[in-house]
């Protein structure tokens, strides 16, 4: 999947401002952030969205929202005031890039519902 940009930043080939990075999955600050603290937490491994995680990653997804997750909110300090966990689906969700990726944006007062 050389032609997706998740997978050349979680390959190394596209340099990216990480955040946090283990076997499984990469975080990576956002190149347009919407708030202070915009984080892109991506699975190494390609999946399109959310509707692409498969059987065989209930571990990674549970990995991503009971480790990863809450562990960067922590670091980024953003735990304290709050912060939104997204992730866009297909074009009327607004996803533009399709490989499966939790925006957490934080830092400033989020408002809701977002347009
Ligand atoms: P989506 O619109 O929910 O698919 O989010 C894609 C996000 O990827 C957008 O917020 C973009 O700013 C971000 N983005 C696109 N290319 C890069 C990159 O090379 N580095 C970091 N963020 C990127």
């Amino acid at each position: 999947m050389t032609d997706c940009i998740f997978c050349r930043i979680a390959q190394g080939e596209i340099p990216s401002t990480k955040v946090y990075e283990d076997d499984l999955v990469l975080a990576f600050r956002d190149l347009d952030p919407q708030a202070p603290e915009h984080v892109l937490v991506i699975p190494k491994k390609h999946i399109a969205s959310v509707l692409d995680f498969a059987e065989e990653d209930r571990e990674l997804a549970a990995h991503i929202l009971t480790v990863v997750v809450p562990k960067i909110a922590r670091e980024l300090g953003v735990d304290v005031g709050g912060f939104r966990l997204v992730t866009n689906t297909g074009a009327d969700g607004g996803q533009t890039v399709g490989h499966l990726h939790f925006h957490l944006l934080g830092g400033r007062s989020l408002a809701w519902p977002p347009g």
